[in-house]
């Protein structure tokens, strides 16, 4: 596989510590509200990613953190602390808070058929492996302690923008979002990597550590749960790319002089969702939930569609109206998978050789988008219905878009209308009033002793490209 790697701006020959094997780590949520759709993007062009891994023949061990503290409102370390703003929000504990959010996300997640990954780890569940890592940084002097805390003293490295693409504005993130500056820094881009309660009175969740009880800074969370659960070598790394600086660069630096080597050779960073406005974000305009589009009429699954009709690398913009197309199209392909008929055995050749030009395909780069123009292929082959759905569903492992399970309510939907009496004729196909209205007439005709006009009609259906089976109950029509 092919991967544009963030480190190195370049896209690349996806390549693993072990072979065979990839330690796989990705920035979960910080569970003090819902997900917005944009933040979910993330999550199910990772999902895409691990199962494509899976599906080209590696083991995947993927691992995700859930932020459940030291998480403040700006990912500089200033501001509000993200945990204690939710539970004072919603009048709860942290933990409680903590919960209901995780609950919530992992509902989304299944809603949207994204895998819950290998190891899911609360950040409050590791708390000694961050005192043993901060530990050491003091005691090797990349650390040290000022005003209760300590930071990360980014001024002995020899390089920290891993990540240098971005311009010094986006840089300074705390500058930008107009929030104090932390004056016990020595330079602006240390960080925190142990608060002490100096930082806020009220902090629900402390612990003792050797510089005083307190809390964990974010950064920190994401190297201990990451070294803990995948070992000291890491191949890929997976994050929003609004994560990129400062979070990822601050996990790197920590990581590497905690280590004494390269950490992770890989980042994949999904670009941001927008809104015609611009950057969606919870606070502004709309809160775009799961649970509306739900609420509004929408499959979650079409959302997903949606996101896989574009690269990870491009920003993507969100509006009704775009959803409505995605929804659309995803509605016609999966009538046209519910007009081939199951039973019957596939070809193996066809099979593989679909196979691997999929795995190829979706190999540059992640190419979502060719991915499903592959399942269009795959309907219009040369081959018989039962090769089709099975070339169908095993792209659907990497896709997830539950292409063969709803195509089969589909052909359930329709035989029971036929047995109910609801319509005593089903047409399946693609969709499409114009050749739907001739199959009907065709049936009328039929109905009507009329053979010579239903010939006719099935001759104009033939000039069309269309070609009819008579099921029982109805008829299903697809294009050659
Ligand atoms: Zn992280």
């Amino acid at each position: 596989m092919y991967l544009y790697n963030s480190a190195t701006h370049k896209k690349e020959e996806f390549k693993t510590h072990t072979p065979g094997r990839v330690e796989m780590y990705t920035c979960g949520p910080t569970v003090y509200h819902f997900a917005h759709i944009g933040n979910l993007r993330s999550y199910i062009m990772e999902d895409v990613l691990e199962k494509y891994l899976r599906a080209a023949g590696y083991t995947v061990n993927r691992v995700m953190n859930i932020t459940d503290v030291g998480h403040l409102a700006s990912d500089a370390d200033t501001g509000e602390d993200k945990m204690l703003k939710g539970a004072k929000r919603e009048h709860k504990s942290v933990m409680e808070i903590a919960q209901f959010y995780t609950d919530a996300f992992f509902e989304d997640c299944r809603k949207l058929n994204i895998k819950r990954p290998d190891v899911v780890q609360p950040a409050t569940g590791c708390i000694a492996e961050y005192i043993e890592i901060i530990s050491k940084l003091v005691s090797t002097g990349c650390a040290y302690l000022a005003g209760g805390n300590v930071y990360f003293d980014t001024s002995k490295l020899e390089r920290y923008y891993i990540f240098n693409d971005h311009d010094e504005d986006d840089l300074a993130v705390g500058v930008r979002e107009g929030v104090e500056e932390d004056t016990n820094k020595r330079s602006k881009n240390d960080f925190v990597l142990w608060f002490t309660r100096s930082k806020f009175e009220d902090q629900a969740l402390k612990w003792d550590s050797p510089w005083g009880v307190g809390y964990p800074g974010w950064h920190i969370e994401c190297s201990g749960i990451s070294m803990k659960y995948n070992g000291e070598y890491l191949d890929l790394h997976c994050g929003g790319v609004d994560n990129a600086f400062p979070h990822h660069t601050n996990e790197i630096a920590q990581s590497e002089s905690y280590l004494g080597h390269a950490w992770c050779p890989q980042w994949f960073h999904v670009h941001h969702l927008n809104t015609p406005e611009g950057k969606m974000s919870k606070s502004k305009g709309e809160f775009l939930t799961v649970s509306l589009l739900e609420k509004n009429g929408y499959d979650p699954i079409a959302y997903r569609y949606f996101c896989l009709q574009s690269h990870y690398r491009k920003a993507l913009v969100f509006t009704w109206e775009n959803l409505d197309n995605a929804a659309a199209a995803y509605g016609k392909l999966l009538n046209r998978i519910a007009a081939l008929q199951p039973g019957g055995d596939a070809d193996p050749t066809v099979f593989e050789e679909y196979k691997t030009k999929f795995l190829q395909q979706m190999g540059n780069d992640l190419n979502t988008s060719m991915g499903i123009t592959a399942v269009f292929d795959a309907l219009k082959a040369k081959t018989n219905d039962a090769t089709k759905l099975a070339i169908i569903g095993e792209f659907d492992k990497v896709l997830s878009l539950s292409l063969l399970e709803k195509a089969a309510q589909l052909r359930e939907k329709a035989a029971q209308a036929v047995q109910s009496g609801a319509s005593d004729y089903v047409i399946t196909g693609e969709g499409d009033p114009e050749i739907d209205a001739l199959v009907l007439q065709r049936y009328e005709a039929k109905k009507a002793k009329n053979f010579a006009e239903a010939d006719r009609i099935r001759d104009v259906l033939k000039a069309k490209g269309i070609e009819l089976t008579d099921v029982k109950g109805g008829a299903s029509w697809k294009r050659l």
